[in-house]
């Protein structure tokens, strides 16, 4: 069996955080099985999906890493779900009802102060052709329900979940196709997932309801349901559902620096017993992937979490992977020099600042001990480890140590009292800046 899976948005906005995990989880499932990971555009609501974000859905999965496999439209699957849609009606799996919206709130207004669950009473099964007729006449459209066997045991063994189980008779037929016949999510999708061969479902546990009712779809369709896989919700640092999770999306990474090997780092692994880890590289996230080890309790999303694994992750990046974003003249030493420094990759072109200059100057440096030093600065062997050798001899002459032999040469040639390794910037900075850096006052 070619394990298929999709990542099934609806185009009515840009990917938060949350869609990006489940896309992710998809993707991986399907490379660490040798299998295809496709896209499937759910575009059935015409008036809220919009083109752009079709779009935009595409390029943040290409910014992530996940190009998919392949890309289906439900809009352009109509014809697919007319026919079966005609073999639900043929087979007296869906009907027709009319109750307006104040209708059905009224009937469950009334169950309510029953104390009974507000659960659709098919009212509807009990027209007559005669009514339907009648109903056509006055132009009233009906809409379609599917009707849930009541009789049959609803279960899955879930990836996550474990053991699962419904009672089809506490759940109400759901609506799957609108008085002007536009298809609600139901039915497309479980025709889709079905005519697609999908092998695995992997969504948010938000669906879990809706899998008891898609199984019995799969059933009336005559076809072997996917696996399923309902991942446990995302959560904000705090604990609690926020509203700011679903604003965070590939923009705003972008925009604050974030590497898209750490939002898959730390995507691939909250909620996981598995410990959030710098990987970059997609290849060991993969080969670790396991819904076994996914917990049912809601995952962490923690800002300042992805802001210190992205940080890591920089640290670990080799030239290659970055030069095309560094400043340009910037090469593999400089890279190496600065990068333990960084917290986000743009960083790197203020060092690079650092190394070509100009630097500011302190006043307020010992004069006579930088002139000290730039005396020995052009004594010193350069090749190889010049900022040993110079504070080294400095030592010697002036019988300073710590700060006060240190901090004086880092101000005077960098212009800051923080940053990377001197060890590694000095030879970077070179003997004439630094000794014009040394002598500047
Ligand atoms: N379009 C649906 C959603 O965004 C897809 C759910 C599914 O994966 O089946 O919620």
């Amino acid at each position: 069996m070619t394990i298929l899976t999709r990542f099934a948005p609806s185009p009515t906005g840009r990917l938060h955080v949350g869609n990006i995990r489940t896309a992710l989880h998809n993707w991986m499932f399907a490379r660490a099985n040798g299998g295809r990971f496709v896209l499937r555009i759910d575009d059935t609501d015409a008036e809220r999906s919009e083109e752009r974000f079709v779009d935009a859905i595409r390029a943040d999965l290409d910014w992530l890493g996940m190009t998919p496999d392949g890309e289906a439209r439900q809009s352009a699957r109509g014809a697919l779900y007319e026919a079966r849609f005609a073999e639900l009606v043929a087979k007296g799996r869906v009907y027709r009802a009319y109750e307006t919206a104040q209708e059905l709130d009224l009937k469950r207004k009334i169950q309510a102060g029953r104390g009974l669950p507000p659960l659709y009473d098919r009212a509807a099964l009990a027209l007559t052709d005669a009514d339907h007729a009648r109903l056509a006449a006055e132009g009233v459209a009906p809409h379609w329900r599917f009707k849930l066997d009541h009789d049959a045991p609803i279960g899955w063994d879930d990836l996550i979940r474990g053991s699962q189980h419904f009672e089809a008779r506490t759940m109400s037929d759901p609506v799957v196709r609108r008085a002007d016949g536009s298809w609600l999510y139901m039915l497309p999708s479980a025709i889709d997932d079905a005519e697609m061969g999908v092998t695995h479902v992997v969504r948010g546990e938000d669906h879990v309801s809706n899998t008891a009712l898609q199984l019995q779809m799969f059933d009336a369709l005559g076809v072997t349901p996917p696996r399923f896989a309902h991942e446990a919700l995302l959560t904000g640092a705090e604990g609690k559902l926020s509203k700011r999770l679903g604003s965070l999306g590939v923009d705003h990474f972008r925009e604050v620096g974030i590497e898209p090997q750490a939002v898959r780092a730390l995507l691939a692994r909250i909620g996981t017993s598995d410990p959030v880890e710098p990987i970059a590289d997609a290849a060991p996230l993969i080969a670790g992937f396991d819904f076994a080890r996914f917990g049912r309790a809601p995952a962490r999303f923690d800002e300042a979490e992805l802001a210190q694994l992205n940080a890591r992750i920089v640290h670990g990046l080799d030239f290659a992977t970055v030069a095309d974003r560094l400043p340009a003249g910037m090469g593999e030493a400089e890279w190496d020099a600065v990068r333990p420094n960084l917290s986000v990759l743009a960083e790197a072109a203020d060092w690079w600042r650092v190394i070509e200059g100009p630097v500011p100057v302190d006043a307020e440096l010992d004069a006579a001990y930088l002139d000290q030093a730039a005396a020995v600065a052009g004594e010193i062997d350069w090749a190889g480890d010049p900022w040993h050798a110079m504070t080294g001899r400095l030592k010697e002459a002036t019988g300073r140590k710590g700060k006060a032999l240190f901090l004086p040469l880092r101000r005077a040639l960098t212009g800051l009292d923080h940053g990377p390794e001197m060890t590694a910037l000095l030879p970077l900075i070179g003997r004439d800046r630094a000794i014009a850096r040394l002598l500047a006052r």
